[in-house]
């Protein structure tokens, strides 16, 4: 039996002490804490990496402070058009969905995906008809409507710009929060899972799809290598497809969790101004949080070690 690590993230950006108050900071360590634990219980009793991570991140999307599930972002159209995706590292099986609505937990339905049809993604209307086969739960508007979010639509339509997340002066372009939520687990047996969610961007149009529904830029797993699940500006997210880059890093040229995801966060996305971060894991169990914006949400824990949540740099 392996020792069993698990690690989420609650979203990156423009996040400074200044901004925060002590009961906010203190709501979203709760949050984190409250879904890291729901993760690791099913480590701990030797239940797989996969179910961990699908179960860590139904509570992020759960919490209304995070930009997934409840809490997501509005499009322009005012709609939650949600994306997700789930991977496991044991076979290479994976599942998504993107601009799903009404969905409640859309980490579930890429599950189904998986599961239940023969495709690894399924978008929009159709996605929507087979969540309905599945029996998935379906939420109304009001479930998912959050004042601050609808705020911050009204704030990103007078200045016409497409937003990334819940950011709380939107005017400033400068503060940039990216909430997507991940998480990456190794479980008893030494088997990696890796999953996302989001509700992308504020004000978003045209059926827009960022990369946490895309394997291998926003979510990644292979038992061989690493389990990596990234928030940031999705567009350079694919364009780097950043989560499978580690990966291959790692294969093909044997470097360390931490080298491949330095050069990756650290400096490919540095240059082409991809702002944001990510979680990793590897087969041993090694942990790497790195992210080039001001803060990312996030959290650790190790079979035997102490629990760490992080906000700041
Ligand atoms: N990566 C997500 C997207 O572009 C946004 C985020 O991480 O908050 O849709």
């Amino acid at each position: 039996m392996n020792s069993y690590s698990i690690a989420i993230h609650g979203g990156a950006g423009t996040i400074s002490k200044n901004s925060m108050t002590p009961e906010k900071e203190l709501a979203y360590k709760n949050g984190l804490q409250d879904a890291i634990e729901a993760g690791e219980s099913i480590l701990k009793n030797g239940g797989t990496a996969f179910d961990a991570v699908e179960s860590a991140i139904i509570q992020l999307e759960n919490n209304p402070l995070f930009n997934a599930g409840k809490g997501a972002v509005f499009t322009h159209n005012g709609l939650h058009e949600l994306d997700a995706s789930i991977m496991n590292g044991v076979d290479l099986t994976a599942g998504a969905v993107a601009g799903v609505q009404h969905i409640k937990n859309p980490i579930s339905l890429a599950r189904a995906v998986m599961e239940q049809s023969e495709h690894v993604l399924l978008t929009g209307n159709g996605a929507m008809e087979f969540a309905k086969k599945v029996n998935a739960r379906f939420e109304n508007d009001d479930y998912f409507f959050v004042q601050l979010r609808y705020d911050q639509l009204q704030l990103a339509k007078q200045t016409d710009s497409m937003v990334l997340d819940h950011t709380e002066n939107l005017k400033e372009k400068s503060e940039k929060k990216f909430g997507t939520v991940g998480c990456v687990a190794l479980d008893q047996k030494g088997n990696l899972a890796a999953g996302t969610s989001t509700g992308g961007m504020t004000n978003k149009k045209y059926g827009r799809v960022g990369d946490s529904s895309i394997i291998g830029s926003g979510t990644y797993a292979n038992n061989k290598t690493c389990a990596v699940s990234c928030t940031g500006h999705g567009e350079l997210f694919m364009r780097s497809v950043v989560a499978y880059d580690i990966s291959c890093l790692m294969e093909y040229k044997n470097l360390s969790l931490k080298e491949a995801c330095d050069l990756v966060v650290m400096d490919k996305l540095v240059k082409i101004g991809g702002e944001g971060g990510l979680i990793a894991l590897d087969s041993k169990g090694h942990v790497a949080l790195p992210f080039n914006s001001d803060g990312m949400y996030r959290a650790s824990k190790k079979e035997n070690e102490e629990l760490f949540i992080g906000i700041y740099k």
